[in-house]
C-alpha cells in the first residue's frame, strides 16, 4: 500500500529547488511529499482580527496589525547595521527590525504604504517592535471567507533566508494540497472512521493546513491526534500481546522456606496494604507462565525494595539466581548492605560486584556465580559484561529505570534462554498519561502508600534575605547531632560558571561554620567517581556535618542522620529535581526539613513550583504539575526515547483523545493479536511504513 504521491521526493515539487530541497531536508528533516504534509502549523491567526498597537502588551505572542510604513532609515555602521521601518496605525507607532538581508528587503519595502504585519513583538528602550515579520502589501479586497484562518508555520533564520518563513512554507504546503494527484491513503480501518466519527485522512490534511471553518479545523485536529496516539497505542498492545505469547516465563509457583522464614521471623514490621497488592500482582506474574516485565512506581523510601527482596526470595525458594542492577556505586553498595542486613541468619549467599571489585574477588564471584553459588548478585552496569553468566538466573531487577538505557536493559534479558522475570523500579512517579504512552508495553505496579510512622518532612519557602535565620537554624540543628545538605543549581550557561557558583557558595558557608567546630564537605559532578564516593563516604559516617552538592546527590542516596535540605535558588530547579532532593531528608526516625529558599521576583512558574513542593509530598501530584507546566519533552528519560515526538498530539492536553486511542487500539489486538484479518490489513500496514520510517522504534521494549 504504498502511497506514491506522498513519497515523491520533495525536490519534485514547484518552488523546491536544489537549495531549497537541501535546506528542507537539513533543517527540518523533510524529505518527501509526505513529510511536508506532516509539517503541521503550530498555531493559527484569524485573519479577519487585527491587534492595535497600543493594545500590545508584554502577553502578546504572535500578532497581526494593520499599518502604514511611515519611515525608512539603515541605522549603525558595519556589523551593527540595521533596518528599521516603523509603521504607524491609528493608535500608535512601532518598529520592524531587520538584522540581516536590509539591502533586500529595503528594496522591497515602499514608504506610505499599508501593510499586514505579522510577528512577535518585544520591548526593546521602551518601545515595541518586531524583528524580521513577515510582511503583505494590504489588499483591498476582504479575505475570502474559507482563507479567514491563516496557518502560522515554524521557520528558522536559514530557511527565512531562501523566502521559507511561515507564508513561504504555506505557499508550498498550499501547492502540494492543490496539485490533482494530491492523494493520501487511509490508514484507519472503515469501522474506526465510522465509530469515532472521525474525519478522513485526506480531508484532515487538508483541514489542517487550509481550515475552512473553526469547526473543520477542529476535525481535522481530533483525527490527527487520534491517528498518532492510537498507532502508538497499536503497536505497544501488539508488541505486550507479543511478549506474553512468545517469551515463556520461568513459573515459579512454589512459596518454601526462604520466603517464610524471612516473612515469619525477620520481618519486624507489618508490611503496608500497597505492598501487599503489589507482592500479590508479582506473584500473579510469576506464576502464570509468562514473562514478568513489569514497572515498579513509589516514593522514595515506600518500600520498593523491600518488595524487590521477597521477589528475591521467591525466585530462591524455586532454586533461581537472582540480580538487582543499580545506576552507580554508591546505590549498589547501599543494596548490597540493607539486604545482606535483612537477610542475616538466612543462609543465602549475596554477593557485590561493581567496577572497582578486584581481580581476585572479582574471578572467585563470576566462578561461584556461574556455578549457582551465588544467590543474590548486586551491582551496577558491571552486572551486563560478557564475562558475567548465571546458573539459571530467573529474576532481574532494575533500579531508578531512567538512568539505564533501553537497549542495556534488553542486554540482561539476552543472559539466559528464557527470559528472566524483570521488575523495573522508579522513584520518579510517572504520571499515568506518560507512563501510559512511554510504558504501554510494561504491565505497572504501584506503592502510593508510605511505611507508618514516617514523619512528614516540614517544607518551607524562604527568601535569600531570611539566610541568617536560615543558617541559625542550621546551626541549631548540627548542635543536635544532625547533618545537613545544600544544594545549589546548575546554571547551565558555562561549566565554569557553574562550578564557580557553587564553590563561591562552599566558601560562603565554610566562613559561616567554620573549622575546627564544623566540617563541610562538597560533591559535584565534575569530580572523579573515587572522589565523590570519598566525600559521600565523610558525610555518611558524619565526619562532615554539612554537604554542599549540585544535583549529584538526587538519586538515591540514603543518610539517615541528615535531617535538612537546604536548597539554593530553588526557582531554578524543576518539579521533580525538587521532589527527589527532598527525598533526601527524612530517611531516619527525627523530624526533617526541606527548606526552598529563592529570589524575592519569582516567574509565575517557579512560584507554582515551589507553592506545589510546600503544599504536597505527594509524588504522583508532583509529577502531575511538573507535566502540566512542562509538556512531557522535558521530563526525565523522555528525550532519547524519541516516542514522545510527537508532531500533533499532546498528551497532556490530549489525555481523552489518549484514553480513546488505547481503549480501541487494545480492542483489536485482543481479537486480532498479530493484525492478520483482512479488515486490520491497512493498520499492520500502515505499522510497517512506520517502522521503515522510525527505526528507532525496534529499541523500545
Ligand atoms: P524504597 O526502595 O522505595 O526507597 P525501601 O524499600 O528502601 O524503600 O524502604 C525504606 C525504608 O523503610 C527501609 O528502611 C525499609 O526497611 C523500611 N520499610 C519498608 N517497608 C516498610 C514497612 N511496611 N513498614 C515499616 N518500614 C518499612
Ligand atoms: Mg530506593
Amino acid at each position: 500500500m504504498t502511497n506514491a504521491f506522498a513519497e515523491t521526493p520533495i525536490e519534485y515539487l514547484k518552488g523546491v529547488g536544489p537549495a531549497r530541497a537541501e535546506l528542507l531536508k537539513s533543517e527540518l528533516k523533510i524529505f518527501t511529499f509526505g513529510e511536508l504534509l506532516t509539517f503541521f502549523p503550530f498555531r493559527y491567526l484569524d485573519r479577519s482580527k487585527y491587534y492595535r498597537i497600543a493594545d500590545i502588551t508584554a502577553d502578546s505572542s504572535y500578532i497581526q496589525l494593520k499599518a502604514k510604513m511611515v519611515r525608512i532609515q539603515t541605522i549603525g555602521a558595519q556589523r551593527q547595521q540595521r533596518l528599521v521601518a516603523t509603521v504607524r496605525d491609528e493608535s500608535g507607532e512601532m518598529d520592524l527590525i531587520w538584522f540581516q538581508g536590509i539591502k533586500w528587503v529595503s528594496e522591497m519595502l515602499t514608504a506610505q504604504q499599508e501593510y499586514v504585519v505579522f510577528g512577535k513583538p518585544t520591548l526593546f528602550n521602551g518601545r515595541w517592535n518586531i524583528s524580521h515579520p513577515e510582511l503583505e502589501i494590504l489588499s483591498a479586497e476582504p479575505v475570502p471567507l474559507n482563507e479567514i484562518i491563516r496557518p502560522v508555520y515554524n521557520s528558522t533564520e536559514k530557511l527565512k533566508s531562501k523566502g521559507l518563513d511561515s507564508r513561504g512554507m504555506a505557499k508550498l504546503i498550499k501547492g502540494l494540497i492543490l496539485n490533482d494527484k494530491f492523494f493520501l491513503t487511509e490508514n484507519l480501518t472503515h469501522g474506526i472512521l465510522q465509530t469515532l466519527r472521525l474525519m478522513n485522512r485526506q480531508e484532515a490534511f487538508l483541514n489542517i493546513h487550509f481550515p475552512r471553518s473553526p469547526e473543520l479545523l477542529k476535525k481535522a485536529q481530533t483525527r490527527l491526534k487520534f491517528e498518532e496516539l492510537f498507532f502508538i497505542q497499536l503497536r505497544l498492545a501488539r508488541q505486550r500481546s507479543l511478549r506474553l505469547k512468545k517469551h515463556e516465563g520461568h513459573r515459579f509457583l512454589k512459596v518454601g522456606d526462604y520466603l517464610n522464614q524471612f516473612y515469619h521471623h525477620h520481618l519486624t514490621f507489618e508490611l503496608t496494604n500497597a505492598q501487599k497488592r503489589v507482592i500479590k500482582e508479582i506473584r500473579a506474574d510469576l506464576g502464570s507462565g509468562n514473562q514478568m516485565n513489569r514497572l515498579l512506581q513509589g516514593d522514595v523510601g515506600s518500600g520498593k525494595t523491600l518488595v524487590a527482596l521477597m521477589t528475591m526470595l521467591i525466585a530462591l525458594d524455586n532454586n533461581y539466581q537472582s540480580c538487582l542492577m543499580a545506576p552507580t556505586e554508591i546505590l549498589a553498595n547501599q543494596h548490597f548492605s540493607t539486604i545482606t542486613k535483612m537477610l542475616a541468619g538466612l543462609n543465602v549467599t549475596v554477593q557485590l560486584l561493581t567496577g572497582s571489585t578486584k581481580p581476585a574477588v572479582r574471578r572467585e564471584i563470576l566462578e561461584q556465580l556461574s556455578q549457582g553459588n551465588v544467590q543474590i548478585l548486586i551491582g551496577t552496569h558491571a552486572l551486563l559484561e560478557e564475562k558475567v553468566q548465571f546458573k539459571h538466573l530467573g529474576f532481574v531487577v532494575i533500579d531508578e529505570q531512567h538512568r539505564f538505557g533501553v537497549a542495556q536493559r534488553a542486554k540482561l534479558w539476552d543472559k539466559n534462554i528464557i527470559t528472566p522475570h524483570v521488575l523495573v523500579m522508579t522513584a520518579t512517579p510517572i504520571p499515568r498519561t506518560l507512563a501510559m504512552t512511554l510504558y504501554g508495553d510494561l504491565d505497572t505496579s504501584v506503592i502510593d502508600e508510605m511505611p507508618p510512622g514516617r514523619k512528614a518532612i516540614v517544607t518551607r519557602h524562604v527568601y535569600e534575605k531570611d539566610q541568617a535565620g536560615v543558617f541559625n537554624f542550621i546551626l541549631t540543628k548540627i548542635r543536635e547531632g544532625r547533618q545537613i545538605y545544600i544544594v545549589f543549581p546548575l546554571i547551565q550557561e558555562s561549566e565554569t560558571l557553574d562550578l564557580k557558583n557553587l564553590i563561591d557558595g562552599y566558601q560562603h558557608i565554610v566562613t559561616a561554620f567554620p573549622p575546627p567546630d564544623f566540617a563541610v564537605g562538597m560533591v559535584h559532578g565534575k569530580m572523579k567517581q573515587q572522589e565523590k564516593d570519598a566525600e559521600m563516604k565523610r558525610f555518611l559516617s558524619n565526619e562532615t556535618q554539612i554537604l554542599v552538592a549540585t544535583t549529584v546527590i538526587e538519586v538515591g542516596v540514603d543518610v539517615p542522620n541528615a535531617s535538612v535540605m537546604l536548597i539554593e535558588n530553588a526557582e531554578r530547579f524543576g518539579l521533580s529535581q525538587l521532589h527527589q532532593l527532598r527525598g533526601r531528608v527524612g530517611r531516619g526516625g527525627d523530624q526533617s526539613y526541606c527548606i526552598l529558599m529563592s529570589r524575592y521576583e519569582l516567574s509565575a512558574e517557579a512560584r507554582k513550583r515551589i507553592s506545589t513542593m510546600v503544599r504536597t509530598s505527594d509524588g504522583f501530584e508532583i509529577a502531575e504539575t511538573d507535566l502540566q507546566l512542562r509538556g512531557p519533552g522535558d521530563l526525565q528519560g523522555t528525550q532519547q526515547s524519541g516516542i514522545l515526538d510527537l508532531r500533533i498530539a499532546d498528551i497532556v492536553k490530549d489525555e481523552k483523545i489518549l484514553k480513546y486511542a488505547r481503549n480501541v487500539a487494545s480492542e483489536i489486538i485482543l481479537h486480532d493479536p498479530s493484525l492478520s484479518k483482512k479488515e486490520n490489513d491497512i493498520l499492520a500496514q500502515h505499522l510497517i511504513q512506520m517502522d521503515r520510517n522510525q527505526q528507532n522504534w525496534g529499541l523500545i521494549s
